[in-house]
């Protein structure tokens, strides 16, 4: 089917094929009143109102020793970013208060690199217990875990695991030369058997083709994730992406992504996470007609919004972002 008569015929039960995905992300800029409207209707039936806020604490700062090209935590990069090991437990329980006090949907929790010990595991599972006392609503952006350890932080009470694919698999060796595309799908296979919720999705603008953000998209479904972060390259001086830089986005092309993301996974949040303040700054009114989830503060290196700033916009366009912390559990 062809991208207009899929658009304006669209019912949730058909499976947008790979065909369909390439002429959906290169639709012509005046069809996209068409496609988000098509977008907004699965919007609407399954997130209402809402737009979910999260925030980041980055809890292990830098010295990773992978070489991730858009990361400014890489072993790669010179980025001038702050390193530590371990955030302290006042920074963290901080945040966590912030999110609880302001009604936010979820604490994201980012640790820098790709392996950890039991030991470290262990002693961030006990800052889980902590906070889940609390009620929060927790999830980790962690590198692989050994299903022992996925265990340990399921027993904590953590709720999801952030684990991106970040691209298309014919792509990924382009950006990432010390782990594989498959290691990452490997690690999601695991925590999904162990029982989490999954939050799955990827980086656009890091010079890959309409057919490696089909690819990307093709196996986050296949994931089927409870969430889809999308996020829209930040040129962090430093980085290898930062200095060798690929063309900038439009704020249209952004938008097709998120638009057919919210076609193919129509039930899950689909996030617009970095680059919302670079590429919507101005049009949020047509960003939250998609997407029903994004970050107030904490893109890990790079700062935010804010929260209050965030909440402000979000209720001045006549969305709700408040969470009463039992409906989470989609
Ligand atoms: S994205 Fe994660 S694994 Fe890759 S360099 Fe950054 S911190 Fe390390």
């Amino acid at each position: 089917m062809n991208a207009e008569t899929l658009i304006s015929n669209y019912t949730e039960e058909h499976i947008i094929d790979r065909g369909e995905m390439l002429e959906i992300l290169a639709l012509s800029d005046d069809k996209l009143p068409q496609l988000v409207a098509a977008a907004e209707k699965l919007r609407r039936k399954y997130k209402g109102n809402k737009i979910h806020i999260q925030l980041l604490t980055n809890a292990r700062s830098g010295n990773c020793s992978q070489d991730c090209a858009y990361c400014a935590q890489s072993c790669r990069s010179t980025a001038e970013i702050e390193k530590y090991s371990r955030v302290s437990d006042e920074r963290l329980y901080w945040d966590d208060e912030i999110v609880r006090g302001n009604g936010l949907a979820r604490h994201c929790i980012g640790l820098s690199g790709i392996r950890f010990s039991d030991e470290e595991i262990a002693d961030l599972a006990d800052r889980i217990r902590v906070m889940k006392k609390n009620g929060t609503h927790i999830c980790c952006s962690i590198g692989f875990l050994t299903e022992k350890q996925a265990r340990m932080l399921r027993d904590a009470g953590l709720d999801r695991i952030n684990h991106n694919l970040n691209s298309g698999r014919e792509f990924y060796p382009k950006i990432c030369s010390t782990h594989t595309y498959e290691q990452r799908l490997e690690n999601l296979r695991m925590l999904k058997e162990v029982g989490f919720e999954l939050c799955c999705g990827g980086i656009i603008g890091m010079g890959e083709t309409d057919s490696d953000i089909a690819d990307m998209l093709t196996d986050v479904r296949g994931i089927s994730p409870e969430s889809v972060p999308i996020n829209f390259l930040l040129h962090i001086k430093g980085t290898r992406l930062g200095e060798n830089t690929p063309p900038r986005l439009t704020a249209e092309k952004c938008l097709k992504v998120l638009c057919l993301a919210r076609l193919m996974l129509p039930k899950a949040d689909i996030r617009c996470a970095a680059g919302r303040e670079v590429y919507f700054k101005g049009r949020e009114d047509l960003l939250f007609r998609v997407v029903d989830s994004i970050f107030a503060e904490g893109y890990l290196t790079e700062s935010g919004q804010g929260i209050k700033d965030t909440i402000a916009l979000i209720e001045g366009l006549g969305y709700d972002a408040s969470i009463d912390g039992t409906e989470e559990k989609n």
